[in-house]
């Protein structure tokens, strides 16, 4: 096992942006566990499946192979970056992630994509499940309307044309289920080092992981 850099939080805490940054400066491969969840999701919509159906998205899963390279995520060679972010697959994204036969699959498939070397993983799960052993471990936080504002930002340099209201409604509602979910739900460990970057700009974030990476 090589360091593992291991960070949780709930939607828009800035997990995403910090970890992409963070992998640069430091030389650790990213990988973005929902980004793996989203792919699964989008699968699921392409092929038609209802979220009810637990067996068939099982059996997706356990015949897709995800990839990232170059910043971009691959679902069997495709290139999915883009298509995972909608907002139909957000909706559907953390109930699908709540079955626990696919979490068995995609948390495995996230051990081995680390494998020996030097990662930064970031999802709900990692310093609970994935990696509870990890060399640092970070919950990184915001306040609901800073991660709804976040997004809805985010959404509109993509030109996505969502309303500030509706990404709220789906980031609590995401929240709620994240949190409280059989296997993998979002905690925070004693531990992990929390972060509240209400208050904070992307770079004192980044900083402040930096003072505990780089020791
Ligand atoms: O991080 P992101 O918001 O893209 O994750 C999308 C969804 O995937 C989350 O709302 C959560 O339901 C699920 N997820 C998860 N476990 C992880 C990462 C993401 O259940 N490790």
């Amino acid at each position: 096992m090589g360091k593992i850099v291991a960070i949780d939080g709930p939607a828009g805490s800035g997990k995403g942006t910090v970890a992409n940054i963070l992998a640069k400066e430091c030389n650790l491969t990213y990988i973005d566990t929902g980004a793996m969840y989203r792919a699964i999701a989008y699968a699921s919509l392409q092929n038609n499946i209802d979220i009810s159906e637990e067996d068939k998205i099982v059996e997706l899963a356990n015949n897709s192979k995800i990839e990232f390279i170059d910043g971009k995520t691959y679902l069997n060679g495709k290139d999915i970056s883009k298509e995972i972010r909608t907002m139909e697959v957000t909706r559907i994204v953390s109930p699908i992630s709540s079955i626990i036969k696919l979490r068995e699959i995609l948390v495995d498939m996230q051990r081995k994509m680390a494998g020996d070397n030097d990662v930064i993983m970031e999802g709900r799960d990692i310093t609970t499940v994935v990696f509870p052993d990890a060399t640092y471990k970070f919950y990184l936080d915001a306040t609901l309307d800073e991660r709804a504002k976040r997004r809805y930002k985010e959404n509109i340099e993509k030109g996505m044309d969502v309303s500030l209201e509706e990404i709220k409604e789906n980031i609590s509602k995401r929240d709620y289920n994240d949190m409280h979910k059989e296997v993998g739900a979002l905690t925070r460990t004693e531990d992990s080092v929390y972060i509240d970057s209400t208050n904070l700009t992307i770079d004192e974030v980044v900083k402040k992981m930096k003072d505990v990476i780089e020791v």
